[in-house]
């Protein structure tokens, strides 16, 4: 039997190309070329957690009770959720959309279908919380239209889809693989690696405290899947340099410094409406360093120069819960509790 669409011959290693690969039809994962998509893929499969197991008793507790949390601590949560609740969508519709169709190398692939899960399970994350604490829905889900600050940051992110999903749009030109690149800069270093991040740092501070434990443990989570979100975008933008040096010219890389440059204000802009009079532990001026300090890391994963001079993290217990995977394996945790469950159903 043969078929036009299907070709003879064997796949080459040279061949699974990050970028415009000759031909794709099935993902032949192997041979692997990429370890490290496949790394990442195996590293997600150990993260897997759902919202919906985490405990939010304590949260419903304190968020009814008229004077656990301050007003600045409310805003504080109600503006985190509505930015989160739509942001995790963003990711996915842009690796469904724009990013998986250009990406040729199955193992990438294979890593695109993990990631775009895990990106609905985020955004499952906002809708169990809404109803634990039966938070007004429109006022979360449709806090992108009417916070500014967070308009901003979501406009930002959705023009650089909209380029890639532009009629007769292709990695093949010059400028097409390009403006490809933008798009994976803007939403792995970008929106996943910095505009995700005073959120992060706001809801664990509170955590810290003891305040809103359950919507805490699942920032954690999200975090964790994140920073493999992360790990994986620069392997593959570095990756793309490597294989198509010519795109990475000195006006690319100045184009995508400056864009990292505005989301940074825009992430500080976003940070002070968050805390309008500053909550315990954090002022929103502890953001305008946190924010560039993380920026400069970001930049030198890609191989640009920092621009923000070198600045002490104001968040340094931040870092030990990236660090979280020893501690928290949430299939041990909850395996444990299942038994202990069952055998109290047992007594009964
Ligand atoms: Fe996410
Ligand atoms: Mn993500």
């Amino acid at each position: 039997m043969s078929s036009a669409i299907i070709g003879p011959g064997r796949v080459r290693v040279a061949d699974k190309r990050l970028i415009n690969a000759e031909a794709v039809d099935v993902n032949q994962l192997m041979p692997i070329k990429y370890a490290w998509a496949w790394e990442h893929y195996q590293n997600g499969l150990r993260n897997h957690w759902v919202p919906s197991e985490v405990p939010m008793l304590k949260d419903i507790e304190q968020w009814r009770a008229p004077d656990v949390l301050t007003p600045g601590e409310r805003v504080l949560v109600m503006r985190n959720l509505g930015f989160f609740a739509t942001a995790e969508s963003l990711v996915a519709n842009n690796i469904v959309l724009a990013i998986f169709r250009h990406v040729t190398n199955p193992e990438c692939r294979q890593y695109l279908l993990r990631q775009a899960f895990e990106e609905a399970v985020h955004t499952h994350t906002f809708h169990y919380v809404v109803e634990s604490l039966g938070l007004d829905e429109g006022e979360v889900f449709n806090a992108y239209r009417e916070i500014p600050a967070i308009t901003a940051k979501d406009a930002f992110e959705l023009e650089l889809t909209a380029a890639v999903l532009q009629p007769g749009f292709s990695t093949t030109t010059f400028e097409g693989a390009q403006c490809f690149l933008e798009n994976l800069i803007g939403y792995y270093v970008i929106l996943e690696g910095i505009l995700f991040y005073s959120g992060f740092a706001m809801i664990l501070s509170l955590k810290r405290r003891n305040l809103m434990p359950g919507i805490g443990q699942q920032f954690e989570y999200i975090l964790r899947d994140e920073t493999i979100h992360l790990n994986f975008g620069v392997d593959l933008i570095n990756g793309i340099r490597h294989e198509r040096p010519d795109l990475w010219t000195p006006d690319f890389q100045t184009k995508a410094t400056e864009a990292i440059e505005r989301a940074v204000g825009l992430e500080i802009a976003y940070a002070k409406d968050c805390l309008p009079q500053g909550v315990l532990g954090l002022t929103a001026g502890m953001f305008e360093d946190y924010v560039r300090y993380v920026a400069n890391r970001r930049l030198e994963r890609i191989g640009l120069v920092p621009v923000y001079g070198e600045r002490p993290n104001p968040f340094p217990w931040l870092s030990e819960t990236i660090d979280l995977r020893k501690q928290q394996n949430f299939f041990e945790r909850k395996v444990t509790e299942y038994q202990s469950q069952s055998a109290l159903t047992w007594e009964d």
